[in-house]
């Protein structure tokens, strides 16, 4: 099997044995040590300042987006959220099921966000801005440097979902004044899923503690306090958290955040490259590293998604039709693949062109 979905992606050997293992208890030193270093490495990747702090709750992403919005925004908040698909609407939707007032810069589907279209919110009432530095459901990346800017000049808050975004884009908490980033494991931390992980700056950190968040789980403020000594509150996902360990210092060993960007770019050049001999085309000119979203301007009657999975045993993502008439899968670069693995793929699409399919 090979797997270019956009999570859960291909794990390394070293990550798959630890899955083999019998789940150890947790409540020891040894447990505590290894959720420490987690969360120092954490830090390290983000270019943290030392005295932020990583939580991690056992959930998918979305729990750590909803646990964010739960514990950073209060009812004095009015909140800029960028909307360009799925999950800048997955936010809209948690703003409002949690009474949080917000507005939203909706962009059209797999627009990039300019600096025109950002500015017409310049100079306003808001007092945070929420985003997914990657919409991973258009592949279109955000520029950071365009938004850091604009929340530096306005005084905002900056939360960054940065799921599919981490290790694939370049970001700096410290340098990009942003305030809490959340990611999950499944994507180029390339473990299984089952843990968010959200990094939260000194200014979050005091959001949280002058918070009331009405929720038992959820609550960021316990989580810090069990952080400490490295413990968490509830029973974690024991195993993903000692995959996360063996991942974590893996990356650091390998030249750490900078050569993981660099080898899922280039994977990414890689990809788009080859795929210009079929009749697709890569519309987006803002994508991330992490996703090359396929489009094609023709009718293709097959379901490419499912010949690939069924026939060649490789996996892409779906595309969102609703969102896109055009668009026909995903591919993700993230994870443990290769330009032979891009070879591979290319290689099955030809084959599903010669037999006449597209
Ligand atoms: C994958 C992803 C999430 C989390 O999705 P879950 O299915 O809840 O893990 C959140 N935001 C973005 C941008 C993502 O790509």
């Amino acid at each position: 099997m090979l797997n270019f979905a956009l999570g859960p992606v291909m794990s390394s050997d070293l990550v798959l044995d630890i899955g083999s293992k019998q789940t150890p208890y947790f409540r020891t030193p040894e447990f505590s040590k290894v959720n420490l270093e987690n969360e120092q490495l954490m830090k390290e990747l983000l270019h943290a300042s030392d005295d932020s702090r990583a939580i991690f709750l056992t959930g998918s992403g979305t729990a750590g987006m909803e646990a964010t919005v739960m514990n950073v925004f209060n009812e004095n908040d009015k909140v800029l959220i960028v909307n360009g698909g799925g999950f800048g609407q997955r936010f809209v939707d948690l703003c409002n099921l949690h009474n949080i007032d917000c507005d939203e810069i909706k962009l059209e589907f797999g627009h990039c966000l300019t600096h025109e279209k950002l500015y017409e919110y310049d100079g306003k009432e808001y007092t945070a801005f929420l985003l997914n530095i990657c919409e991973t459901s258009s592949g279109v990346y955000y520029d950071i440097n365009l938004i850091s800017e604009f929340c530096k000049k306005n005084n905002l808050f900056l939360v960054i979902d940065a799921v599919s975004s981490f290790l694939a884009d370049d970001l700096n908490m410290v340098e990009h004044g942003v305030d809490v980033v959340l990611t999950g494991s499944q994507k180029a931390l390339a473990c299984p899923p089952g843990i968010a992980i959200i990094v939260l700056s000194e200014d979050a950190i005091k959001r949280v503690e002058e918070n009331d968040c009405k929720s038992m789980y959820f609550d960021f403020e316990d989580m810090l306090i069990n952080g400490v000594r490295g413990q968490t509150p509830f029973t974690p996902a024991i195993t993903v958290i000692l995959q996360l360990n063996a991942r974590l210092k893996q990356l650091k060993n390998d030249g750490g955040i900078d050569e993981e960007i660099k080898r899922i770019s280039s994977l990414a050049e890689d990809f788009r490259n080859k795929i210009t001999e079929f009749p697709f085309e890569v519309k987006c000119k803002c994508l991330s590293n992490a996703v090359t979203t396929v489009h094609s301007n023709e009718k293709i009657e097959a379901n490419i998604v499912e010949i690939l999975k069924n026939e060649y045993d490789i996996w892409v993502s779906t595309a969102r039709d609703d969102l896109s008439e055009t668009m026909l899968f995903r591919v993700g670069h993230m994870g443990d693949l290769s330009p032979e693995d891009n070879d591979t793929l290319i290689e099955a699409l030809r084959d599903i062109q010669k037999r006449g399919l597209f």
